[in-house]
């Protein structure tokens, strides 16, 4: 048995199907939703905790690869190196739990590390390279 902290990413056809349901039952899984959000029309990603044989986790990521859904890894200790951000919000739609947002009146983007369950997402999103996964 192993465990997988993912975030998987729908496509826009994908958002009103079933495919976390399908996903556990046609691989025999266990999950645990640790975050979800779905806006109409524009996107949806859900963050879960995926349990089973290694080999059934592994054919429930290639099948998901052919509905169009990309599967992210969640990893740890993500940091943001502030002489090189530039505050261009970049990042800030993208993380899935706004851990980045814009501070209101000064517009910077603020770096919520507590809120942060380092997906790595911005990481590929920042122009400057200022969010970084250390290992
Ligand atoms: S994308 Fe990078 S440079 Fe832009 S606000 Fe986010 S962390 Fe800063
Ligand atoms: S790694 Fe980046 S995108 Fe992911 S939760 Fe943390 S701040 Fe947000």
């Amino acid at each position: 048995m192993a465990s997988h902290k993912v975030v998987l990413h729908f496509p826009l056809h994908q958002l009103n199907q079933p495919v976390v349901n399908n996903l556990i039952k046609r691989y025999d899984l266990d999950f645990n939703i640790l975050r979800a959000e779905v806006t109409p029309n524009e996107r949806g990603f859900v963050v879960l905790e995926l349990t089973g044989e290694e080999q059934n986790f592994c054919d429930g990521l290639a099948w998901l690869d052919t509905l169009g859904v990309t599967v992210q890894p969640l990893s740890e200790d993500v940091v943001r190196l502030d002489d090189r951000c530039t505050h261009c919000g970049a990042c800030v739609t993208s993380c899935p739990v706004d851990a980045l947002y814009v501070d209101r009146p000064s517009q910077a983007v603020i770096f919520d590390q507590e809120a942060c369950i380092g997906c790595g997402i911005c990481v590929d999103v920042c122009p400057p390279r200022a969010m970084v996964v250390q290992f």
